[in-house]
């Protein structure tokens, strides 16, 4: 694996609100979503974030024993989609699953992945996918691991095999 480097604005390494189960969660630096009302503003500017190797952050997930797998938030995740991607496929080599947050709808990830070869990586070694922007009038407090209602927990793997879209918990 090539050496590859990602900027990131923050690492949680024990969360139970970013997905199903215990999960490591890794912010992503940089978003051009701009949502209004974006909880994590400071994470938006593309210049900044703390650089950390794609080996190093294998390294620290590899430490946390009890995990049920790995989160990629942001940020927007799929501006680092190559670097992601490698260490989705080291996630999933131990057994772990992988969550992928995105300001991107699930089909406009599929229409750019038909250019961008590393875009289609990370969609396709993403297990749930939480897509769409937030959108402040349609918060929602009450539904688990998403930001407004307008967002979807996608079961990519299902999706695929089925040629639509597959919700998990049906909503
Ligand atoms: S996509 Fe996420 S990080 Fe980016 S502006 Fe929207 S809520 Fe904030």
């Amino acid at each position: 694996m090539r050496e590859q480097n990602l900027y990131l604005s923050g690492i949680t390494p024990e969360s139970i609100v970013d997905g199903p189960g215990l999960r490591y969660v890794i912010f992503t630096q940089g978003c051009l979503h701009h949502c209004p009302g974006c909880h994590n503003p400071e994470s938006w500017d593309i210049n900044g974030g703390k650089e950390f190797s794609v080996k190093e952050i294998i390294r620290m997930i590899k430490k946390q024993m009890k995990i049920q797998g790995v989160t990629f938030s942001g940020g927007e995740p799929f501006l680092q989609a190559e670097g992601l991607a490698h260490v989705a496929l080291a996630v999933h080599q131990t057994g772990l699953d992988v969550v992928t947050y995105t300001g991107f709808t699930y089909e406009e990830l599929i229409e750019k992945g038909k250019t961008d070869g590393n875009i289609n990586s990370l969609l396709c070694a993403t297990d749930l996918l939480i897509d769409g922007k937030y959108i402040h009038k349609k918060r929602a407090v009450d539904l688990p691991f998403r930001g407004s209602s307008n967002q979807r927990i996608i079961d990519v793997v299902k999706t695929r095999e089925n040629g639509q879209i597959m919700l998990m918990y049906g909503d």
